[in-house]
């Protein structure tokens, strides 16, 4: 790398191959849990753990970290690895799980023992809680503490053998009750669980806690570099104390980070998978969720998530990251790919009297700038729809739209004018009558009229009818506390609209709808069109 490191994880490597603390590359992984869909959140560490792996020529272990049975099920499995992959990342044969190595944990568990660094429990959960202390008082010893080396060698192997009942017994690493840290305070090991697991199947019925398990995986994995969020940082005496009692000769550094949390949404699968079995959302990949799954649908690439993880950098601060930012990233990343379009969200009609009932066929480029994106057809003739906005019967001063008597031109088309407003008995305005100037035509005009502005359309004869969906934020505040209370009820508005036929029949997914924001056909509705973000910084106070 020619520049500097752009934050102390990266300074940090690059200092450890420096000082050739490491030579055979750098190793990171990436251990989720597969109890959820990833979320933007997950891939800040995913964009972190693959990045430095790829910026300094190592690899990256994808690593599910299955140790709670209950919680956890193949199709979360499957979501995750089409995630990690849709986001561009290659973890090649670097898949590994947890559960692979539940017979090397369970013997380092009986190391522990052997050496009497670990000890067979039978204090209830709740009692272990009790006897934990609190933050200003020591816990107490278990009077299983000093149970003879023997006799937790012989039980802990009856726990395994299925001798006892969920809860009956835990192994407990010995450490010291009195510890100012409550993790070193004689943490469990091991706990009992008559559950199938979906790898192992009955074959267990004792499961590792997660501290124990993560820090041995990594160890074996040859992980130079354990890269953790914050809320792990009280839990590393207890990472580097079993790699330091167990006999093995690789230890890893645990480096911890700050998590992203992103305004207006929620950042944890346990309270997202709420959100899914509330029906307060249509499922994990609902476009307003912060899920890479609902992301995708919504129409955000892999791309902008990626530049977005990049701008917001890797600290030890926590912080709540603007969602405008976000959709800064978003819009970036399109605006010079996609093609733009023309679609009406809600549809007002527009008869050209003095156009002749045969339709004709305009030419437009697809993308102002960019040529390479090629052009399309537009059928024009005597239907035409024009967003409601866009007309009012009384102008306010200066107004840039079609009004009575005043011209507008149409996008890539003609100019008109309108003449007539048609009401119906309610009053409510529904066509307009206008006249066209055939001179006018965009790229030939020799009209010499000076419209008011330029508005879209579409042809009512070709046009196509599709749903079109528009999100609002999820919460409707930054930080929200309540998954009830805080809900945007607005976070989902349909509409039946139209757009051009080009659009419809492109294979392309994603369009510019021209003055209404960036669309993405849905990949689960047919007929669905999704708004992934306006055209402009919708949340401005
Ligand atoms: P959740 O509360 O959403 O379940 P988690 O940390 O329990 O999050 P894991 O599946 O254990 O989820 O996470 C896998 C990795 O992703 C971990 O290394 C974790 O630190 C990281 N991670 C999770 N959430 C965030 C976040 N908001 N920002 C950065 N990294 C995160
Ligand atoms: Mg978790």
């Amino acid at each position: 790398m020619s520049e500097e490191p752009s934050d102390f994880i990266r300074q940090r490597i690059l200092k450890d191959i420096e000082d050739e603390v490491i030579t055979g590359g750098v190793v990171t992984r990436f251990p989720p849990e597969p109890n959820g869909y990833l979320h933007i959140g997950h891939a800040k560490s995913i964009c972190l753990n693959f990045g430095v792996a790829e910026e300094f020529g190592g690899a990256t272990f994808l690593r599910f970290d299955d140790t709670n049975p209950l919680q956890e099920s193949d199709e979360y499995v499957a979501a995750i690895q089409r995630d990690v992959a849709w986001l561009g990342f290659d973890w090649g044969d670097r898949l590994t799980h947890a559960s692979d190595y539940f017979e090397q944990l369970y013997q380092f568990a009986v190391q522990l023992i052997e050496k009497d660094k670990a000890y067979v429990c039978g204090l209830s959960g709740d009692e272990i809680r009790k006897s934990r202390g609190t933050l200003t008082a020591p816990g107490t010893n278990s009077p299983d503490r000093d149970r003879p080396v023997a006799e937790s060698l012989q039980l802990f192997e009856r726990m395994r053998n299925g001798d006892f009942a969920d809860g009956a017994h835990v192994l407990r690493a010995k450490i010291d009750m009195a510890s100012p840290n409550m993790h070193m305070r004689d943490p469990v090991l091991y706990r009992i669980r008559h559950a199938s697991h979906q790898r192992t199947g009955d074959s267990w019925v004792i499961y590792p806690m997660y501290d124990y398990t993560h820090c041995i995986c990594d160890a074996l994995e040859g992980v130079t570099h354990s890269l953790c969020t914050l809320e792990f940082q009280d839990h590393r005496p207890l990472y580097d104390w079993v790699l330091d009692n167990i006999n093995i000769n690789f230890h890893p550094p645990q480096i911890e980070f700050s998590r992203l949390g992103l305004e207006y949404t929620v950042m944890s699968k346990r309270l997202l998978r709420q959100l899914v079995e509330n029906g307060v959302v249509e499922g994990w990949d609902d476009p307003r969720m912060p899920t890479l799954a609902g992301l995708r649908r919504r129409g955000v690439t892999p791309s902008a998530i990626r530049e977005f993880c990049r701008r917001i950098g890797v600290t030890k601060q926590d912080n709540l990251v603007e969602l405008n930012l976000f959709e800064f990233c978003i819009r970036q990343d399109l605006e010079g790919t996609v093609k733009r379009g023309m679609g009406v969200l809600d549809p007002l009609k527009v008869t050209i009297t003095n156009h002749s009932s045969v339709p004709e066929t305009l030419s437009a480029p697809w993308h102002p700038q960019r040529e390479a994106l090629g052009s399309r057809e537009i059928p024009f003739g005597a239907e035409l729809f024009i967003e409601r906005e866009d007309f009012a019967e009384v102008p306010p001063k200066k107004y840039k739209r079609l009004s009575p008597g005043e011209m507008v031109r149409l996008r890539y088309a003609y100019i008109i004018r309108c003449d007539e407003v048609i009401k119906d008995a309610t009053g409510e305005i529904v066509e307009l009558r206008c006249t066209y100037f055939p001179d006018s035509r965009s790229g030939s005009d020799t009209s010499g009229l000076k419209p008011k502005g330029v508005v879209h359309w579409v042809s009512a004869c070709a046009a196509l009818p599709v749903r079109i969906r528009l999100y609002d934020r999820l919460f409707s505040v930054p930080n929200p506390k309540d998954l009830n209370r805080d809900l945007n009820p607005n976070s989902l508005t349909e509409r039946q609209g139209f757009v051009e036929p080009a659009i419809v029949e492109s294979e392309d997914k994603h369009f510019q709808f021209e003055r209404l924001g960036y669309f993405c056909k849905d990949n689960v509705l047919p007929g669905v069109v999704n708004r992934t973000v306006s055209l402009r910084d919708s949340w401005k106070p």
